[in-house]
């Protein structure tokens, strides 16, 4: 049987961390972070001094890091050069620079074909900005979460970061390559109103709800 791949798309500060994380438990499923990879990469570019605004030595930049990718405690990892940047990737600096580096279309190729190499870890709950629409549009779950920006914004100042979420959504959602969208056939989700226990139950009671229906079906 081919691994099941459960996609949680949606804006910055939506949840999907949190979701995508509580989901994977729940269902014993590996969590994969795709915002994590680009980060890696703008976080990569700005140790090397390379301009994150420049698409063609960011594109060379991805054709040649060293990278290795882990699976550890259920969880993917991308290492480059045998270091995994778990703090480097979430300061101010990177989440800066993280959606152009997102922008450029040889980054997303590589991305893509790194993302979809992870079912080798088996069944996944995969979370980002194209999962649904681009990476894996042919699986069955799929799901969008949003809230509004006040409260995105909200639940970012609680982690006590505080940036531009607005612009990076702009940024995310314009771009020619793979934009941020509603993928067909997603589940829409907006959880401003509620806690992440009530919006990853509702998610996985669909889960089973299908994942039953598939298993009738084939009886
Ligand atoms: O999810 P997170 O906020 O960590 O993602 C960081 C950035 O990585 C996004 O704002 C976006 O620019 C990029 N990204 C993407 N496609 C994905 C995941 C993340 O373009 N599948």
């Amino acid at each position: 049987m081919l691994p099941i791949v459960i996609a949680i798309d949606g804006t910055s500060a939506s949840g999907k961390s949190t979701n995508a994380k509580l989901i994977s438990k729940s269902l014993g499923f590996t969590y994969v972070d795709t915002g994590a990879m680009y980060r890696t990469l703008a976080w990569f570019c700005i140790t090397q001094k390379i301009d994150v605004n420049d698409p063609k030595k960011v594109a060379a930049a991805c054709a040649k890091w060293k990278t290795t990718l882990e699976c550890v405690e259920a969880q993917t990892r991308l290492l480059v050069n045998g270091y995994y940047p778990a703090k480097e990737i979430r300061s101010a600096e990177t989440s800066a620079a993280v959606a152009h580096v997102a922008a450029v279309p040889k980054v997303r190729d590589w991305m893509k074909k790194l993302q979809r190499s992870c079912t080798k870890f088996g069944n996944l709950v995969m979370e980002g900005r194209d999962i649904g629409s681009v990476v894996f549009p042919d699986t069955d779950f799929k799901f969008y979460l949003d809230a509004t920006l006040d409260e995105r914004k909200r639940r970012r100042s609680a982690e006590g970061v505080e940036e531009d979420l607005a612009g990076r959504d702009q940024r995310d959602s314009q771009r020619a390559t793979a934009p941020l969208m509603i993928p067909l056939g997603a589940i829409v989700i907006n959880n401003s109103g509620l806690t992440a226990e009530e919006t990853s139950q509702q998610i996985v009671a669909h889960i089973k709800q299908r994942l039953s229906q598939s298993t009738a079906g084939s009886a």
